[in-house]
Order: structure tokens, then C-alpha cells, then sequence
């Protein structure tokens, strides 16, 4: 095809895939859960060849899909079975760290970064990148703008779009945006580089970014905290809040199945506390100052909340190793969960004073459509972001007939208390392709207007991500978008 013949010309025979099984393992999203075909997959090495592939595109009108590390959790980075094949546009070689100003605390870098070289390349700078998830070793920095990555330090430094100063963009007709600035101030009109945060390869390519580096702790304090129900985990969460404001860095919930599931299902893990059967918080607090003075606090805080009742045991690391064995039992959650079963995994988040609320009210809800289905419960406390995760194993889940439905009605059920709760139905994964239908349900219709307005500004072809983010817009959603125009 003289598409793929061009793309040949302009980046050399090894830079463009097309034989099936080189093309497996971009086409199939990370859970598994969808897979379809793509035209081909290019890999350019820089920022003029990924504008010489859009061009080219543009042309043609061929559909532009960008990928970074492939570990979106809500199909956003494979192609549609709908439509014409994509091109995939792999970032993978465009991994340079362009520069780093320790004064400025600032680090430009290529989009294909995978998120571990960049923390990596700031701890050798004697800073940090404080965004971190599970997926870093991975997901590429441009995945991470795209779908605003939060992950486990929102609480004390914001998700990615509080992280990134300023970006070099391909556009949907092959320009390139240079928005590169380093700057802290610049109220020069409209700040076009929060449109691209968040817009999950559907308004154009991330090529480079400016990152904020912050000062790198010199003391961690870590534990690990058993507690009878979510309404005490917030109370523990105040209490460090007023004890150690911004030293507190995160603030993980999980339950007694995720814990189970991880020791299960990931070799290596184990429980820090003694029962397994409990609610399980993790805390963090990191400080630029003295390590002793952090373990006092941590140590205050935690006598404080088990005289009150607020935690039944808890156990502090004791060294640098325990401290990373904690944080490895919570960051394999996703591993296990995709190993164990099929989990209906919500992605909300409510104000973080409603997070028991939200809790008890969602399960009852889909407890209504399914009687004693359990659930896996993870999520970022601190930030109000709880993953509330219906699950079926292997075998329930074949078993059943009319498994997208199905599907579908257990996430309304807890989206729909989500949304009255003044919550969200996507706190940090994106909407990619899973949750394209709850914009229509829950987004006001303004908001969707604006979005549509947007879109058609930036990639009037339609060829960027397609089916993406946004639902076509058809007469039968409409009354739907009109009524959803208080949030219910
Ligand atoms: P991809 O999956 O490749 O792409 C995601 C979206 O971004 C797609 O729409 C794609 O088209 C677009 N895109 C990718 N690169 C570019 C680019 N250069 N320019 C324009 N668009 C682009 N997410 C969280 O927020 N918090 C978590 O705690 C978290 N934990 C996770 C744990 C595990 C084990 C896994 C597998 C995933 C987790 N995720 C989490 C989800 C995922 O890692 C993030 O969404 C991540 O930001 C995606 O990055 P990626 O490079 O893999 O992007």
C-alpha cells in the first residue's frame, strides 16, 4: 500500500510494522479485553518524522492513534473494531532526556520517556518527579499527559497536569506546537497545554514536555495500618492531615480481598500486619528534613490514633527494604486483580469526606443487581479516588450470558452514586473507550458542547483517536445530555 510504502521511505523498513505478530501486542490493551486491527505501526525517532507520519495521515485520511506504554486500563490506546484501521504511532524511541536545570527545577524530555528513567534521571539530580504508579516502569510520560496520570502522590504534589510546565505537540495537520516553556508564570491568553493534559491522543501527538522537579526527600516515614471500616480510615487520614499537612504524601485504602488477591495471586508479597482480614491503610509522610524527627511524628500520630480507637494495629518499616516491601504489595494490586478474575473496576472519585458514603451506597446498588458478588476495594484515599471493583472469577464470568449488559448496569450503578455525590466517573484512568457512554449520561451538556467544539477545532478530520473521550453525537443521546445537566 503506498501508505505504508511512504512511511517506509520516510523512517527506514524497521521503523514500520505490519505483520500480525509484530502488531499483537499494540493492538491488544493491557487487560486483554480488547483487541483490533491497525493498518500498521510506525516508530519515529523524533518529533519532524512523527509530523512527516501525521501529514502523511492527513492525506490520506487515515485515523492517527498514539500509544505510549500500552497500560491504559480503559481501552484507550488500541484500535476501534468500528472505522477504518489506525495508524499506531509508537513513541518508544523517543526516550531522550533532553535536558535538566536543577536552579529552574525543571526537566524537558522526550514523550516516550518511560515515567521510571524520568524519576530516575531527577533522583541522580538530587530532585524528584513525584508522580509514581504502578504501571512506571512502562507507561511513557506522554501516556501520562495524555490521560493526566494521578497515581499514589496526588495528595502532597498533584497528578500530572500540576507536574507539567509546558509541551511540544503534533498537531492533527502535521504542524508542530512548540510550548515548551519552563516558566512558573505566563498568562499569555488561553494555557492550550491543559487542553492536551487529559486529552488522551484525541486533539494530537505529545512529542516533549517540561516537568517540575521538586526537592527529593531525605526522610520517609512508612506504615501500615489495620482499620475496622472506611469510616475510621478517614478519621486516621485527618488526623495526619492536621498533625503533618504536607508531609503527609499519600494515603492508600485497600480491603481485606485486594490484600488476599495480592498474596495469592504475586509471588514475594506479604501482609505487613498480623490480620489479613481487615481494612488496610498504607501512609506515607516525606520531608526535605531530618529522618528521626519524621519517625517521632509518625510515631505521635499513630499512638494518638490507637489510643482513640481509630486503627486496631499497625506496624512502621523499619528499614528502606520493609518500606519498598510495603509499597510493593500496593502497587501489585493491578497484577493480581488481571490474573485473579474479571473486576468491573470503577474509577471514582468523590469529595474525600464522602468516600464511606460512596463506599456502602455503591455496593448496596450493585448488590441489587447481583446478591453477594464480592468486591475488591483499592484507591488513593487521600484524594477521594477509590477503584470500588465488582468481581467475578474466570469461571462466573463465562458463565454468564449477556456479559456486557450486564457489565454495563453494574457500572451505572455505582456511577450513578458517584454522581450523586457530586463525584466522577473517571478520576485518573481516562474514559477511553470503556466510559465513552457515561459522558453522555453524566457530562452537562454545555460541557459536552464546548468538548465537541474543541475537538473539531483542533482535528476537523476526526482522524485523531477516534471513538475516543468523546460519544458521536446522535439524536437519541440528546434528551440524555439534557437531562444530566444537574450532574444525576
Ligand atoms: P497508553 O496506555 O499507551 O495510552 C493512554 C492514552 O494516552 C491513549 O488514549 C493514547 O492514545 C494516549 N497517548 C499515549 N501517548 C500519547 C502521546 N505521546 N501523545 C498523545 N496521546 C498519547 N493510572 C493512574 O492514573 N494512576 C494509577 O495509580 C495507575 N496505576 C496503574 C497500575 C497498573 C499496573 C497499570 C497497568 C496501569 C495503571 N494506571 C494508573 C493506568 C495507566 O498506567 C496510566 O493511564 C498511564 O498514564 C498510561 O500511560 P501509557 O504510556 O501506558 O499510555
Amino acid at each position: 500500500m503506498a501508505l505504508i510504502e511512504a512511511f517506509k521511505r520516510l523512517l527506514g523498513d524497521t521503523a514500520v510494522l505490519t505483520r500480525e505478530e509484530d502488531l499483537a501486542a499494540v493492538t491488544e490493551d493491557w487487560r486483554g479485553r480488547y483487541r483490533a486491527p491497525a493498518l500498521c505501526a510506525v516508530l519515529p525517532s523524533n518529533t519532524e518524522q512523527v509530523a512527516a507520519v501525521v501529514r502523511l495521515c492527513a492525506e490520506s485520511g487515515v485515523p492517527v492513534l498514539p500509544q505510549g506504554g500500552n497500560t491504559s486500563l480503559c481501552g484507550g490506546a488500541t484500535p476501534s473494531e468500528q472505522g477504518e484501521p489506525p495508524v499506531i504511532v509508537l513513541l518508544t524511541r523517543m526516550r531522550r532526556i533532553r535536558s535538566l536545570d536543577p536552579v529552574n527545577n525543571t526537566i524537558v524530555v522526550d514523550a516516550g520517556c518511560v515515567l521510571a528513567t524520568i524519576q530516575e534521571a531527577a533522583a541522580a539530580a538530587g530532585r524528584l518527579y513525584p508522580v509514581s504508579l504502578g504501571a512506571e516502569g512502562s507507561c511513557q510520560i506522554g501516556g501520562n499527559i495524555a490521560t493526566n496520570a494521578g497515581g499514589t502522590g496526588v495528595l502532597r504534589y498533584g497528578n500530572t497536569r500540576d507536574n507539567v510546565l509546558g509541551l511540544e505537540v503534533v498537531l492533527p495537520d502535521g504542524s508542530i506546537w512548540d510550548g515548551l516553556y519552563a516558566l512558573r508564570k505566563n498568562n499569555t491568553g488561553y494555557d492550550l497545554k491543559h487542553l492536551f493534559i487529559g486529552s488522551e491522543g484525541t486533539l494530537g501527538i505529545v512529542t516533549g514536555a517540561v516537568l517540575k522537579l521538586h526537592p527529593l526527600p531525605t526522610a520517609e516515614a512508612v506504615a501500615w495500618l489495620a482499620v475496622d471500616n472506611p469510616q475510621k480510615a478517614l478519621d486516621v487520614l485527618g488526623l495526619f492531615q492536621a498533625s503533618c499537612n504536607s508531609r503527609l504524601s499519600a494515603f492508600e485504602l485497600m480491603n481485606a480481598k485486594q490484600i488476599a488477591l495480592v498474596l495469592e495471586q504475586v509471588p514475594g508479597r506479604r501482609c505487613p500486619v498480623a490480620r489479613i482480614d481487615t481494612w488496610h491503610v498504607l501512609v506515607e509522610l516525606s520531608d526535605t528534613g531530618d529522618a528521626e524527627a519524621l519517625a517521632a511524628t509518625m510515631q505521635a500520630v499513630l499512638e494518638q490514633a490507637l489510643e482513640a480507637g481509630m486503627i486496631s494495629d499497625g506496624v512502621v518499616a523499619a528499614s528502606e527494604a520493609q518500606r519498598k516491601a510495603m509499597w510493593l504489595v500496593r502497587h501489585s494490586v493491578s497484577e493480581a486483580n488481571k490474573k485473579a478474575g474479571v473486576g468491573l473496576t470503577s474509577d471514582t472519585a468523590v469529595p474525600v469526606s464522602t468516600v464511606p458514603a460512596f463506599i456502602d451506597q455503591a455496593m448496596a446498588g450493585v448488590r441489587a443487581i447481583v446478591p453477594d458478588l464480592p468486591f475488591i476495594i483499592v484507591g488513593h484515599m487521600g484524594d477521594g479516588n477509590i477503584h470500588l471493583i465488582p468481581f467475578f472469577t474466570f469461571a462466573e464470568w463465562d458463565a454468564l450470558t449477556d456479559r456486557d449488559a450486564l457489565a454495563q448496569r453494574i457500572r451505572r450503578a455505582m456511577n450513578d452514586v458517584a454522581s450523586a455525590l457530586r463525584g466522577t466517573f473517571s478520576a485518573e484512568h481516562g474514559v477511553g473507550r470503556t466510559l465513552t457512554s457515561e459522558m453522555v449520561r453524566y457530562k452537562p451538556y454545555a460541557e459536552l458542547a464546548l468538548m465537541r467544539a474543541v475537538k473539531q477545532a483542533f482535528d476537523p478530520k476526526g482522524l485523531f483517536n477516534p471513538g475516543r473521550v468523546l460519544p458521536p453525537p446522535s439524536p437519541s443521546a440528546l434528551p440524555s445530555i439534557v437531562t444530566s445537566q444537574t450532574g444525576d
